[in-house]
């Protein structure tokens, strides 16, 4: 990735921000210390992800991080708090009326 990456923000808060980058129209979701690389297509199923909790595991600690969410390391794991989806969650629904006229603005281009 040598390009220059412009970047416009669309989202953020104090735990991290959402926006996309204006040469390669990556989608950088930046929260806490992971940063989630996603197209446009890829971004609808990743907000429905977080938003209904899906595809990650109950686990039980008395240490609040009760949802425990595989990466493509084997090794590696992404755990949550309830309180850590609602603040993530936030910043992918201020940025969704963004990035929906963003898909219209590329299907479009597509058709003309
Ligand atoms: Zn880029």
């Amino acid at each position: 990735m040598e390009h220059t990456h412009r970047f416009r923000t669309f989202a953020e808060n104090e735990f991290g921000y959402l926006g996309m980058c204006a040469s390669c129209r990556t989608i950088n979701v930046a929260f806490q210390n992971s940063l989630f690389c996603l197209t446009l297509d890829q971004f609808e199923a990743f907000a429905e992800m977080m938003h209904n909790r899906l595809s990650m595991r109950p686990i039980n600690t008395p240490h609040g991080k009760e949802l425990m969410l595989a990466t493509p390391m084997p090794n590696y794991f992404l755990l949550f708090s309830d309180e850590d989806l609602t603040r993530l969650c936030a910043l992918l629904s201020e940025a969704a009326p963004i990035l929906e006229a963003e898909r219209i603005l590329t299907v479009s281009h597509r058709l003309n």
